[in-house]
């Protein structure tokens, strides 16, 4: 059963909250009890494949769904044809106490597939269990990533259309290329003439619009979220934190019950927060390791109890983290607060109405008995991203480069040498120019093609272009569409025929 972090007293099943999204009081939905793994239990998951250790796992977080649905939803999600890796999300290790996760082996190439390959199978069967005749509008606001992999995800599900609004001028060459050449029959793909936070408000205003709600539900439309804040978005991320844990253990290096470090590069603060979910549920997690860039909100709240995001927003290397909103430390605050949902409100209407809130004592102690948290900036991550790559000859994408550093700033910092897991979340073909300028210390010419790039990247590593940027190349542009933001829910209108 799960409940709203904002108090209001009805509670939904796993199906009902992933059609929702959201809870009518504004709230995120959270499980009001978390399963709990024994060791043993999960030493009958050593030798499965990711998708039987995703069946047992999700199982208990998604009791509602049968074993049957389950197991097709997985099957869907991470097959050989979605993800170019037989492990799905392989662990690579570095050295003795250092190990990559690569959670960007599905078909976008950035770690949004682990959640966004899973989301569209766990609602269409939420639909077909609930009866619920609507057809289901997805509308994404995205900064490059989660539309691609929202898109991807969402190609031609059954009862679910999905609507994209992406920053003109906000997106990689690469993203932008993504998207516009998406195929399927229930896409659409809309430049908005503006910044992220232009197209995140209008939908959030479209989300907010009674009267436009009405008029789809006459239609037999209904709005729902791919966003984070979605628990269908998040349950399917715990999982690959026990994955990663057997695997290092399958390999002797770990022994059973050790405790790992995970480092984390972190925006909205999703990712991390399934590791504390992990750890809740019995993983034997040391320290979560919180690595910001520029941006670093997360950081000074981790560190002092007060979350200020008043502050200048900077653009950065590490695009997929500029971000100062991280939505999901609600869901967090809910639960080292035993479920003081008034006190969470209330944080979270202070947020709304100045700009911060300041958490108790009580409460910063426990955030530090479980987090870590420190921030680095774009030429400490280029740097960064030279040195692990004449050490290790590994190539880290900008935003793992963030999450390597810091955990080694840790180490120095506390003399913790546990072994610690450093969550990959991108390859780095997704952000040629920035890796290409740090392996080689200079700016990749002006003008080359990001094809140009991809292929030096390639002949430079030895590493293989992921098939889904490969292929790019010869994809058709079928989205053109743009428009001011303010004619955002219009574009909705007509997209939908309304
Ligand atoms: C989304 C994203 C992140 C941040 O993850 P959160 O769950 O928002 O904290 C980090 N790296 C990459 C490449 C991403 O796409």
């Amino acid at each position: 059963m799960y409940f709203s972090t904002r108090g209001a007293k009805n509670s939904v099943s796993s199906a009902q909250a992933i059609i929702a999204g959201m809870a009518t009081d504004g709230g995120l939905f959270v499980p009001k009890d978390l399963p709990k793994f024994e060791l043993t239990e999960l030493k009958g998951l050593l030798n499965k494949s990711y998708q039987k250790r995703a069946q047992v796992i999700l199982g208990r977080l998604l009791a509602d769904y049968s074993e049957a649905e389950l197991h097709q939803c997985i099957e869907a999600a991470y097959s050989s044809n979605k993800f170019d890796h037989s492990a799905v999300a392989p662990l690579v290790e570095q050295d003795e106490t250092t190990a990559v996760l690569e959670l960007w082996h599905g078909p976008t190439s950035a770690f949004k597939d682990m959640a966004l390959q899973l989301l569209p199978q766990l609602l269409a069967t939420a639909l077909r269990k609930s009866d619920d005749t609507d057809e289901i509008v997805i509308l994404v606001a995205t900064s490059g990533d989660t539309g691609k992999a929202a898109l991807e995800g969402f190609q031609d599900v059954d009862q679910i259309k999905i609507i994209t609004f992406y920053p003109e001028h906000g997106v990689s060459a690469i993203q932008k290329l993504q998207m516009v050449t998406q195929e399927g029959q229930n896409v659409a793909v809309i430049a908005v003439k503006g910044n992220f936070d232009d197209a995140q408000s209008g939908v959030k205003e479209i989300f907010q619009d009674k009267g436009f709600q009405a008029e789809l539900s006459r239609k037999a439309f209904q709005l729902s979220s791919a966003n984070s804040i979605n628990w269908g978005r998040l349950a399917p991320q715990i999982v690959y934190y026990f994955s990663a844990y057997l695997d290092w253990v399958k390999t002797g290096r770990i022994g059973w019950g050790q405790k790992v470090n995970f480092a984390v590069p972190t925006g909205n603060f999703g990712d991390i927060l399934a590791g504390y979910y992990a750890k809740e549920m019995g993983l034997p997690v040391g320290k979560l390791i919180c690595a910001s860039n520029a941006n670093n909100v997360l950081t000074d709240f981790i560190h002092e109890g007060r979350y200020d995001a008043k502050r200048p927003f900077y653009q950065t290397a590490s695009p997929s983290m500029d971000i100062l909103i991280s939505s999901n430390l609600e869901r967090l605050l809910y639960h080292l607060t035993q479920g003081d949902t008034a006190l969470v409100k209330g944080w979270m209407d202070e947020l709304k109405e100045t700009g911060s809130y300041e958490v108790s004592s009580a409460v910063m102690a426990k955030i530090e008995q479980n987090f870590y948290a420190a921030w680095i900036n774009d030429e400490q991550t280029r740097a960064t991203i030279q040195a692990v790559y004449q050490q290790h000859h590994y190539v880290l994408d900008p935003h793992t480069a963030v999450a390597w550093q810091v955990a080694a700033d840790y180490r120095s910092a506390s003399g913790d040498d546990t072994p610690c897991i450093i969550l990959s979340t991108a390859s780095p073909f997704k952000f040629n120019a920035s890796v290409l300028h740090a392996i080689t210390g200079q700016l990749p010419a002006t003008g080359q093609s990001e094809f140009a790039l991809l292929g030096e990247l390639a002949r430079l590593t030895g590493w293989k272009i992921p098939k889904g940027l490969a292929e790019l190349k010869d994809k058709s542009v079928y989205h053109e569409q743009s428009c001011l933001p303010k004619n955002m829910k219009q574009k909705v209108a007509q997209v939908l025929n309304l």
